[in-house]
C-alpha cells in the first residue's frame, strides 16, 4: 500500500492526479463484449476496469426464491484476486456481499420486474482491475448490461462518489483520496434524480453532505451520457452489420449479374454453334437465356436470409 501523500491538493487547487475538485475520472464503455451473456458491458471507470454480464429473465433455481407476481433480481459483485495490489483472497466475504446486496437494491426498482413472475433477473460484476469506486463502476457497468439485455427499465442507473480530502470537498475518489481521506460517499441515482444508492463512510457536517451530494449528481450526470451514448452507438452500429447481413442482393443485382453470365455462356455457346454447325442465322437466338434459371436462383437466395433470422433469442430467454 502507498504512503499517506502530505497533501491531496496543490496550490493550484488541482488533485494529485491532476484533476480538478468537481471532475470525474475518464469512463470508456463497450457494450455487447460477451456473446453468451443476455447483455453485457466492458467499462473503465479511471483505473478501475469491470466487465458486467446479465443473464435473463429466466427461471428461477432454486426454485423457492421464485416470486409469483414479479422478477427476481440478484447481484453478485466479485473483485479478482489480482485486481488490487496485496492479492485478495477469493471468493465471497462481507464486503463484496454488502456491494452485491446495496448494488441490487440500486437497480432493483428501475426493472419493471412485474413484466415477469416468476423469473429470475441475475447480474455479475467482475472487478478485474480496482483503484476505488468500484462498487460506483460496477453498477455504472451493470445498469448498461440491463439495457443491452433487453430488459425493460424505468432508467438507468448512473453511480459516482463524493468525499473529503484536507477537508475540502472532491468527487470521484482514487485510491489514496479514499484510503486517507475523511470522507467517501458513494451515490447512485435515476436520470431524474431519484438517489438509489448513497452510503456514508467518515464524518461529514449536513452541508457539506448537502454541497457533495450536487457534486456528485453532476458526476452521476456525465457519466449518464457515456452510458447513453455508448448504448446508442452500440444499436447504431448493429443496426448496421444487420441491415448489411440480411439485405438481399436487390433484383436488378441478381438479374443483371446472372444474365451477364447466362448472355457470356450464350455468346460463347452460339459462337461455336455458328461456327462449327447451323450457319449465321442462330446468332440471334434469344431463347437460350430464358432457358437458364435467373429466377429460381434469386428466390432461394432470398428465402435463405429470411428462414435464419427469427426466434433464437426467444428460445434463450425460456431456457
Ligand atoms: N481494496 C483492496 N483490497 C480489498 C478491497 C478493496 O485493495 O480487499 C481497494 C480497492 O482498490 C478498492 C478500494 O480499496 O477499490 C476501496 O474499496 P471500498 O471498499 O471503499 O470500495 P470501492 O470504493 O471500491 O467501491
Amino acid at each position: 500500500m502507498s504512503d499517506k501523500p502530505e497533501k491531496f491538493i496543490d496550490e493550484n487547487g488541482l488533485r494529485l492526479d491532476g484533476r480538478k475538485l468537481d471532475q470525474i475520472r475518464d469512463v470508456n464503455i463497450e457494450v455487447g463484449v460477451l456473446a453468451r451473456a443476455d447483455g453485457s458491458c466492458y467499462l473503465e471507470f479511471g483505473n478501475n476496469k469491470v466487465i458486467a454480464a446479465v443473464y435473463g429473465p429466466r427461471e428461477v433455481h432454486p426454485r423457492h426464491q421464485q416470486e409469483s407476481t414479479r422478477a427476481i433480481v440478484r447481484y453478485k459483485y466479485n473483485m479478482a484476486s489480482f485486481s488490487v495490489e496485496d492479492r485478495k483472497r477469493p471468493g465471497p466475504d462481507r464486503r463484496s456481499t454488502e456491494i452485491s446486496k446495496v448494488s441490487r437494491e440500486a437497480l432493483e426498482d428501475q426493472v419493471f420486474t412485474e413484466y415477469f413472475p416468476k423469473s429470475a433477473i441475475d447480474i455479475f460484476v467482475e472487478v478485474l482491475q480496482a483503484d476505488a469506486g468500484t462498487r460506483t463502476a460496477a453498477l455504472n457497468a451493470a445498469s448498461v448490461a440491463l439495457a443491452d439485455a433487453g430488459i425493460p427499465m424505468r432508467g438507468l442507473v448512473s453511480a459516482c462518489a463524493f468525499g473529503k480530502v484536507d477537508d475540502t470537498l472532491v468527487v470521484d475518489l482514487n485510491k489514496d483520496e479514499d484510503n486517507y481521506g475523511q470522507a467517501d460517499v458513494p451515490i447512485a441515482m435515476t436520470p431524474d434524480g431519484k438517489i438509489t444508492l448513497l452510503q456514508m463512510d467518515g464524518h461529514l457536517t449536513p452541508e457539506e453532505l448537502k454541497t457533495g451530494l450536487e457534486m456528485a449528481q453532476e458526476g452521476c450526470r456525465q457519466v449518464y451520457e457515456v452510458q447513453r451514448q455508448a448504448l446508442m452507438d452500440h444499436y447504431a452500429k448493429m443496426q448496421g452489420e444487420t441491415a448489411e447481413e440480411t439485405e438481399a442482393p436487390s433484383v436488378e443485382d441478381v438479374v443483371s449479374d446472372e444474365e451477364k453470365v447466362a448472355s457470356e455462356d450464350v455468346s460463347t455457346v452460339t459462337e461455336e454453334v455458328e461456327e462449327k454447325v447451323i450457319g449465321e442465322s442462330v446468332k440471334e437466338e434469344p431463347e437460350v437465356k430464358e432457358a437458364i434459371p435467373i429466377e429460381e436462383d434469386e428466390e432461394n437466395e432470398v428465402d435463405g436470409e429470411t428462414d435464419e433470422e427469427p426466434d433464437v433469442e426467444e428460445d434463450d430467454f425460456h431456457e
